[in-house]
C-alpha cells in the first residue's frame, strides 16, 4: 500500500513537470489521484515557472543519461541545469528514435521511457564513452579476427552465473549461430575465451537503468580482442523455466540474446519486434526470438558481400504502449527530482 501511494505521489509530480494534460492518464488510477494533484499546486507553480526559464532542476541528468547514451556529444565532467539548443535537439532525436511525440522538451513520455531498463551500449555515437583507448563499444563484427568461424566464450570464475543460466547463454549462442549460418562457439576458459561473460555490480544513478552491456576490449601486450558481456549482478533476473515474471524482474535470455546480438556485430534497432531495441519495454519484458529483419541483418553481416556496411542500423517505427510498472522508474524519478 506505502509503494501504491508512493507512486501515485512520484506520477502526479511527473505530471505536473511535465506539463502534461492529465485528462489521458487519469481513467488509469484512483479517483484520489485527482485530489492529490490539487493538493500539489504550490509544487506545480514551483516547477512551471523553472520549465518558463532555460533552467530546469535536476535537468543534469537527463543530460547526462542523453551523453551516456549517445544523444548528447557533450564531453564535460559534469552537466549544468541549462536547457541549451544542443539538449533540445538530444531529446528531439531520443524521441524520434523510440517512436515518442517529438517535442524537444522533457515530457512525461519521455521521462517514462527513460526509466525502462534498457541496454548500456549507447544508441548514437558508438566512438565516444571510455578513457582508455584499449577499451570500446562493439561495432559491427570487426573486433575478432576476419574469417574467422568459431568464437570461443567463456564464463568469469567465481561469477554469480547458475548452471541453468549457463545453459541459458549456450542456448542464445546456438539460436544466434544458426541465423549467422557460419558462426559457431565454443567453451574454453575464461581467459582464453574471445566473448568473456560476466556479473558485476554496476554504480552510478544513470546505471540504475542498465540491466547489461557490452564492450570490446584489446588485451595488454597482445593484438588480441576479446568480447565483454556485462550483467547487472544487482537486478532480479528471470530464467526460462520460472513461471512468472514480475513486472520488477528481468528476462535473462533476452538480455543474453541482445548482448551477443552486439558482439556479432549488430547495433540496436529501434524496431521494438527487434531483439536488438535498446529498452525493454514493459509490454514485452521477454524478446529472444529474432524477427524477420534481425535474421536479414545478421545473415547480411556473415553470408552477403556488403562492402559499405561495418553494422546495421535499422530505424523502423511502430507503435508503442506503455506501462507504468518498472520499478526501475521509481528510482529514476526520484533521483531527477530529489537530487
Ligand atoms: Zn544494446
Amino acid at each position: 500500500m506505502m509503494i501504491s501511494y508512493l507512486f501515485e505521489f512520484l506520477l502526479v509530480l511527473l505530471l505536473i513537470i511535465a506539463n502534461t494534460t492529465l485528462s489521458a492518464y487519469i481513467p488509469q488510477f484512483s479517483p484520489s489521484f485527482g485530489k492529490q494533484i490539487m493538493k500539489e499546486n504550490a509544487w506545480k507553480n514551483k516547477l512551471d515557472s523553472q520549465l518558463s526559464s532555460t533552467e530546469i532542476q535536476n535537468l543534469s541528468q537527463i543530460k547526462k543519461f542523453l551523453s551516456d547514451f549517445g544523444y548528447l556529444k557533450q564531453d564535460v565532467e559534469w552537466f549544468d541545469n541549462v536547457l541549451d539548443n544542443e539538449t533540445i535537439s538530444a531529446i528531439k532525436t531520443y524521441q524520434q528514435n523510440f517512436n515518442l511525440k517529438v517535442t524537444g522538451n522533457i515530457t512525461i513520455e519521455v521521462l517514462k521511457h527513460m526509466s525502462f531498463p534498457r541496454c548500456g551500449v549507447p544508441d548514437l555515437n558508438l566512438d565516444n564513452g571510455f578513457d582508455t583507448p584499449n577499451v570500446a563499444w562493439p561495432k559491427g563484427n570487426k573486433w575478432f579476427p576476419k574469417g574467422k568461424k568459431n568464437l570461443s566464450y567463456g564464463f568469469l570464475p567465481g561469477s554469480e552465473i547458475s548452471l541453468e543460466m549457463m545453459i541459458v547463454l549456450k542456448n542464445a549462442l546456438t539460436r544466434w549461430s544458426k541465423a549467422t549460418k557460419v558462426i559457431s562457439f565454443t567453451e574454453t576458459k575464461y581467459d582464453d575465451a574471445d566473448i568473456k561473460f560476466g556479473f558485476y555490480y554496476f554504480g552510478n544513478r544513470t546505471e540504475d537503468v542498465i540491466v547489461g552491456y557490452t564492450f570490446i576490449i584489446s588485451q595488454q601486450n597482445s593484438k588480441r580482442k576479446s568480447g565483454e558481456i556485462c550483467f547487472d549482478g544487482s537486478e532480479s533476473w528471470v530464467l526460462p523455466n520460472d513461471d512468472h515474471i514480475w513486472s520488477w524482474q528481468i528476462d535473462f535470455e533476452t538480455v543474453a540474446m541482445h548482448q551477443i546480438g552486439h558482439l556479432l556485430g549488430l547495433d540496436h534497432s529501434f524496431d521494438e519486434e527487434s531483439v536488438m531495441y535498446p529498452t525493454i519495454l514493459p509490454s514485452q519484458p521477454i524478446k529472444v526470438e529474432l524477427t524477420l529483419s534481425d535474421n536479414q541483418n545478421i545473415q547480411q553481416l556473415y553470408t552477403q558481400f556488403n562492402p559499405t556496411s561495418g553494422y546495421v542500423r535499422c530505424f523502423s517505427f511502430f507503435g508503442s504502449s506503455y506501462g507504468l510498472s518498472s520499478s526501475l522508474l521509481l528510482g529514476f524519478v526520484f533521483a531527477f527530482l530529489f537530487n
